[in-house]
Parts: structure tokens; sequence; C-alpha cells
């Protein structure tokens, strides 16, 4: 199984809950296309790190 959270469809999202919650426990990483969340980049098909992103909008903002 390599598919990312991004292609779980709403019937899988509710059969492997428990997946679910063990990959979004502490999260670190979004995706930058379909806003999802993981605690290992692998799991999203545009992931982000949220530090990285925090950083930019700072820079950004000032
Ligand atoms: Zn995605």
């Amino acid at each position: 199984m390599s598919e990312t959270l991004c292609d779980w469809s709403k019937h899988e999202i509710r059969e492997r809950a428990e997946e679910l919650l063990e990959l979004t426990r502490n999260p670190e990483f979004f995706c930058r296309k379909c806003a999802r969340v993981a605690n290992i980049p692998y799991v999203l098909c545009k992931p982000m790190k949220f530090e990285k992103q925090l950083r930019k909008n700072a820079k950004d903002g000032d």
C-alpha cells in the first residue's frame, strides 16, 4: 500500500480510521494540493513541512 492519504476515498477514511489517526497524530507536514496533514511526508502527494511555510509567511508578512 503506497497510496497517499490524498487518494483515500471517504469510504477508506471510515474503514481505516485507526491507521489515519496514527498517520496524523503529530502532523508536521501538509499537502499543498489537498489540505491534508500527516506525521510523515510520503503519505501526501504534495507535502510541505509546517515550519517551512510558517517561516515563509513571517518573511512575507514583514
Ligand atoms: Zn495531496
